[in-house]
């Protein structure tokens, strides 16, 4: 269904009669600013949500009105983490243990979303573990742990919540992948691949679930101060980045969720398949900061 509604000042040049005809042509009736179906509460399942970058996410969601169900196989964070945000967010909080490298585990938290919402709007792919050492000191075992959790992780997740997510309009999923996936730093062999593999597979996912009507991206972040940054970034990484990254410092937890929250609303509509680098520039940068930076030390005009 076509319909008009108000439209702003349009751009300088286009009368304002045009514009409400261009938008009636262009948009097939979703208002602006899009606001969301009406209908049951929004659900968010968020993986590895008992700390860090997913607790972030959670509270996010949860600040926003939606429900929220925290997935991760830390039992006891878990049930501390969740006992915090229901404080704040009454009855819209759901505890899942699972760990999302297992099949079976990850079929009954299935199982227990569905019972407790019926349906499923956003997933958020975040659980993830870093190891991070030589490609001549990786283990086997340490491969294979990364790759479970961070690769087969998103793909078990999303397969097995399809169902849910097919259930509600304009559902979407985001894969949190890492700027390791996009710039190849040294000690990431198994990390980095990970990452790399997640990106390749947002695409993949993008495009068959895309055709339901599912969206789904990636945030690629850069260095966030969290439990997992404070195993495996030593003094000589933690300068490695400020040296790199235009703005200079780590990013905040709130700076990744707000970001993941938005391509999960009626604002991000259409974009799709598509990797955000939320790292202060990082991704964008070649060679030069160093010395420019030295450079405007000795002349801060530059
Ligand atoms: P974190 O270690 O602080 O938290 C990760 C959470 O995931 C923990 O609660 C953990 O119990 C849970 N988890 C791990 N493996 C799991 C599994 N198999 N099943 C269920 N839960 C599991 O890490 P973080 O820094 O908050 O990272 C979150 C995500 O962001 C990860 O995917 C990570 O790779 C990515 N990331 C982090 C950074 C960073 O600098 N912190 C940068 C880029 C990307």
């Amino acid at each position: 269904m076509m319909r008009l509604r108000p439209w702003p000042a349009g751009p300088v040049g286009i009368p304002g009669a045009m514009m409400r005809t261009m938008q009636t042509e262009l948009d097939p009736g979703q208002g602006w600013p899009p606001s969301p179906a009406p209908g049951p509460r929004r659900v968010a399942v968020v993986t590895g949500a008992a700390r860090g970058i997913g607790l972030a996410i959670a509270g996010q969601f949860l600040a926003d009105g939606w429900s929220v169900v925290m997935l991760d196989r830390d039992q006891a964070m878990l049930a501390e983490s969740s006992r915090e945000l229901s404080l704040a967010g009454e009855s819209r909080v759901l505890a899942v243990e699972a760990d999302v490298s297992d099949p079976r585990q990850v079929s009954a938290a299935a199982r227990q979303v569905g019972q407790a919402f019926g349906g499923v709007d956003a997933l958020v792919n975040n659980a993830g573990v870093a190891v991070f050492a030589p490609i001549a000191e990786t283990s086997w075992a340490a491969w294979r742990e990364v790759m479970a959790t961070n690769l087969d992780g998103p793909f078990l997740c999303t397969q097995a919540l399809l169902p849910l997510l097919r259930l509600r309009a304009g559902a979407a999923v985001v894969n949190i992948a890492s700027i390791s996936g996009l710039r190849a730093s040294t000690l990431r062999v198994a990390y980095g691949t990970s990452k790399a593999a997640l990106i390749h597979l947002t695409r993949q996912q993008a495009v068959e679930l895309g055709d339901i009507g599912i969206r789904v991206n990636a945030v690629a972040p850069g260095p966030v101060e969290t439990a997992m940054a404070q195993a495996v970034h030593t003094p000589a990484i933690r300068a490695d980045y400020r040296a790199t990254i235009p703005l200079g410092r780590y990013g905040s937890l709130q700076e990744i969720a707000a970001v993941v929250h938005f391509l999960c609303t009626p604002a991000a509509g259409y974009i799709n398949g598509q990797v955000l680098a939320v790292d202060g520039g990082f991704d964008a940068a070649g060679v030069g900061l160093p010395t420019l930076r030295e450079t405007r030390a000795r002349e801060p005009r530059r």
